[in-house]
């Protein structure tokens, strides 16, 4: 890079940072790997296998083991080694959609859009059959809370067994249609695509207290408080009880509404992971399903034609993490690692959510690997599976590598840091590192060059819940998890777990820019005389769920 660019970025980021800067950064090495990311990049390349080849990369799913197996032999022809899948329990079949199809017959013929609910079974054959609307009891209105208001508080066990004792002649052998549709109101605020810079700079601003800071992009939601009156079910059991009702009723199949404007559907899973618990399940797109309703609103029937072929994978019921590692030299046995989960939903091919936190932490690997580093600690690229289901993967691996704060392994003291990204294609703007301030004034001196593409900072946490993502899993045993955090560019408002998630959504220039910044960082922890400061036995904060 430019000289004048590094003077700026140094310029300010000592403005930034306040203390002076401790760090030895190796300037001529960042500028290598600015050389090498930007002239040589692969990530279209690597995003098109991981998506267009490979996704959707449901876990337990053969699409998902293939790609993990290519994302290795990928990295070791880029020079790195020892890759190979790690198992882990997963505990259910895998599942894929094949096919489906569900036109609209009479009284009129139509195609329509819809996604299938994972982990359910298919129809047998083609049905051709009506669809009955149901419109189950939700209880009053709950106090405001949150962006979207006040919601129903849900019914009682009592009321939606009468509801449902109510339709059960009406939905055999049809589709049972689930709820009134949504109606989504027009938008009249465009979306933020880049985070504003005052705004990202304040986030990352050190000497904020912590409990001011906003929380990690899609942290878990606090529990609602228990409320006097009935018990009332929550969505999750009502959605069960009516897939019970459903299938004694010999209903044909079951019908979601999206719920989303322009077509988006978001399309997750039978939470029993049996396929034999539910009926056949399609997320209609919201405006199909609206017009499906309204027709029926009218008194006249709606007919349709339904096959939907889906696979169970017995084989599934183990899953894989990939790994691939530059090893180290005199500090071999102390690893860093860097990743993010291969897994994805299956409605479209998983390219922000979270095929671009692979292909970067690839590409941050690759770079290093191209420019023959021997880093003191070795460097370990891991891609989970199972993220999507509850961080299953990297729980996995790091309770059998390097067990927990208060249980540790052998290799718990060794551990130098894992760095995650997975928050769609919107580039690095800065860190948020587990551990004390020591940890992320190192993170902040070794980003600071790369000012010029936005990034500002880095700041710690002391959360060890678990929820979001996989750096997480690293938190909750009191590891250094660093997770980055990005531009939105169109994460949270189109790609995130909708059928739109796909590689034409990619922004290939943020992405460079966030594997060179990755690369430099990991390589620098990977040098430094020390591991990052951790928190002490006084100072590490309870796990959850532990008094302290
Ligand atoms: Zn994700």
């Amino acid at each position: 890079m430019p000289r004048q660019v590094i003077i700026g970025a140094m310029v300010l980021a000592g403005l930034a940072a306040g203390p002076a800067a401790q760090e030895r950064i190796d300037y001529a090495m960042q500028s290598r790997i600015r050389q090498e990311g930007w002239e040589r990049s692969q990530i279209e390349r690597t995003m098109h296998y991981l998506t267009d080849v490979y996704g959707p990369r449901l876990t337990g799913s053969p699409n998902l083991k293939a790609a993990g197996e290519w994302a290795i032999t990928q990295l070791e022809a880029w020079g790195l080694s020892n890759g190979h899948l790690e198992p882990w329990d997963f505990g259910h079949p895998g599942w894929l959609n094949e096919r489906f199809a569900a036109p609209l017959v009479s009284p009129v013929k139509d195609s329509l859009v819809a996604e299938v609910l994972a982990w359910t079974p298919g129809t047998n054959g083609v049905v051709r059959t009506q669809v009955a609307r149901l419109e189950p009891p939700r209880g009053p209105m709950g106090p405001a809370q949150g962006p979207q208001g006040p919601q129903p508080l849900g019914p009682t066990p009592e009321e939606l067994k009468g509801y449902l004792d109510s339709v059960a002649t009406t939905v055999k052998g049809k589709i049972a249609m689930v709820g009134a549709p949504a109606v989504v109101p027009v938008d009249f605020n465009p979306p933020d695509k880049r985070t504003d810079f005052d705004q990202i700079r304040q986030r990352y601003d050190p000497t904020r207290l912590a409990a001011q800071r906003p929380g990690p992009p899609f942290a878990p939601q606090p529990e609602r408080p228990a409320e006097g009156g009935p018990k009332r079910l929550t969505a999750r059991e009502v959605d069960q009880e009516i897939d019970a009702f459903l299938l004694a009723s010999g209903a044909a199949a079951r019908f979601n509404d999206a719920g989303r404007a322009h077509g988006q559907i978001r399309a997750f899973q039978n939470r029993t992971y049996d396929p034999t618990k539910v009926v056949p399940t399609l997320i209609l797109r919201n405006e199909d399903y609206g017009r499906i309703w309204r027709i029926l609103a009218d008194g006249t029937p709606v007919e349709l034609e339904l096959e939907i072929v889906n696979r169970d994978y017995p084989e599934g019921r183990t899953a894989y993490n990939a790994i691939a590692e530059i090893p180290g030299t005199d500090k071999a046995d102390e690893v860093l690692m860097l990743g993010g989960h291969l897994d994805s939903w299956h409605a479209a091919t998983g390219a922000t959510d979270n095929a671009t936190g692979c292909a970067v932490m690839m590409e941050a690997a690759r770079i290093l690997a191209a420019l023959g580093v021997k880093p003191r600690r070795t460097i370990r690229v891991a891609l989970w599976g199972g993220e999507e289901q509850g961080l299953l993967g990297s729980q996995a691996y790091v309770k059998q590598h390097f067990g927990t704060f208060e249980a540790p392994t052998p290799a718990y003291a060794k551990f130098g840091g894992y760095f995650n990204v997975d928050s769609g294609t919107g580039r690095v703007r800065g860190a948020s590192v587990f551990g004390p301030d020591g940890a992320a004034d190192i993170l902040r001196e070794v980003l600071a060059p790369f000012a010029d593409f936005g990034i500002v900072g880095a700041i710690t946490t002391d959360s060890r819940r678990t929820g979001g993502t996989d750096s997480t899993s690293f938190n909750a045993a009191g590891l250094p998890g660093i997770g980055m955090g990005q531009d939105p560019i169109e994460y949270g408002t189109h790609t995130w777990h909708t059928n739109l998630d796909t590689y034409e959504r990619i922004v290939p220039d943020d992405m460079r820019k966030s594997a060179i910044a990755i690369a430099a960082a990991v390589y620098h922890v990977a040098m430094r005389d020390e591991l990052l400061p951790r928190f002490t036995k006084e100072t590490m904060p309870a796990a959850p769920g532990e008094a302290r």
